[in-house]
């Protein structure tokens, strides 16, 4: 009973912030004590994999999430990606919307849980064997091989594609994300000013590309005075990122110390403002790399900027955000972008001008 609940063990020493930690969970109604008994298995999930590949799968034990995470980790696979995909056949299967052809089962590729090799696993939430023998199943798979999983390999969004081509029901609108990259743990529609940081983020939805100091309540609310704190974030974090310090740090990191560390490294006198403002210049060369990408595919800047319909439209069902959607509306929404791209000095469609 004298040891925490949580041990610290896999940190990056010497670091004082020390956030890694592995569970000493309560198995069976005991409590763990000693080594944590999943040790050979992971450390303790980050929270995006908590999220994503737990309660986003139906999962309430840790331990579940573990082998979700333990899987990923050996595949090469993205949690967050991951959990979107396998979350989203669930709901498309619960739905009846999949594919007659490929059927609501798979074969199990290994015996895992209840499971023996080969048996039928249903596509369905709060399955903690599910998520580790799926993702086996989509590494043996083949791209585009007429299969679920062939079809699954290009992640939700494309997966999402195929199935509403195939069967005309609408599965793209069950899907979250903005430029393809899926959503992460943090519901737009749950917090004010957090879906124009997933709309302007260059990669997309990332929750890793910008940050308020203070809780902003909910989006019933306009975020259209967050917008010069968010591009201010948004370029603090590219120093962040360009100077490779950890997210977790920077945080405990004043601006000045990080300029001083700049300066002690390179020779260059730069102050926080000069380094933001270079951050700026690489925001915009991102943004003008994207509009290139995008004007080569017929698209238009301000359209791909836009979240999934089901973030834009569809209200919380629950909870103390229930009724929100992403912005009050169509025409906030409207009114944020466009400010933001005015502060940014983008033009109406939101392209920037890039000196050479
Ligand atoms: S806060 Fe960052 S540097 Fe410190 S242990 Fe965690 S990941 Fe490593």
């Amino acid at each position: 009973d004298e040891h925490p609940d949580a041990k610290q063990s896999g940190c990056c020493a010497p670091c004082p912030i020390a956030c890694e930690a592995a569970d000493r969970p309560t198995v069976d109604g005991v409590r763990t004590k000693g080594r944590p008994v999943h040790l050979n298995r992971v450390e303790r999930p980050e929270y995006e994999t908590l999220a994503m590949m737990g309660s986003n799968l139906g999962l309430t034990s840790s331990l579940d999430v573990m082998d979700g995470n333990d899987a990923c980790n050996r595949l090469g696979l993205d949690t967050i990606s991951s959990g979107a995909a396998l979350s989203l056949v669930c709901e498309l299967a619960e739905r009846g919307w999949l594919p007659e052809a490929w059927g609501t089962t798979f074969a199990a590729p290994f015996a895992f849980g209840p499971y023996a090799e080969g048996d039928a696993v249903t596509w369905r939430f709060g399955d903690p064997a599910l998520p580790p023998l799926a993702l086996a199943a989509l590494c043996r798979a083949q791209p585009g091989d007429g299969s679920l999983f062939g079809a699954l390999h290009g992640g939700a969004v494309a997966f999402a594609e195929v199935v509403e081509s195939l069967t005309g029901h609408p599965a793209t609108r069950c899907t979250a994300h903005c430029k393809g990259l899926d959503l992460p743990a943090w519901d737009p529609r749950g917090k004010r000013g957090n879906a124009l940081a997933y709309m302007t983020a260059n990669v997309g939805a990332s929750h890793m590309r910008a940050g308020y100091k203070a809780p902003t309540g909910l989006p019933k609310d306009s975020a259209l005075d967050l917008v010069p704190e968010l591009i201010e974030s948004q370029n603090a974090i590219v120093v962040r990122d360009s100077l490779i310090l950890c997210a977790f740090a920077k945080g405990a990191s004043p601006d000045d110390m990080l300029a001083e560390a700049w300066t002690a490294i390179t020779g260059d006198e730069a102050s926080w403002a000069d380094l933001c403002a270079r951050a700026g210049v690489q925001w915009d060369l991102a943004r003008a790399w994207n509009v290139a990408h995008w004007r080569a595919l017929g698209r238009d800047a301000a359209n791909e900027d836009l979240l999934s319909w089901r973030l834009r439209k569809e209200p919380l069902p629950s909870g103390v955000a229930k009724g929100c959607v992403s912005f009050q509306d169509d025409d906030d929404e409207a009114a944020c972008l466009s400010a933001y791209y005015r502060l940014r000095g983008w033009d109406a469609s939101g392209r920037p001008e890039v000196k050479a």
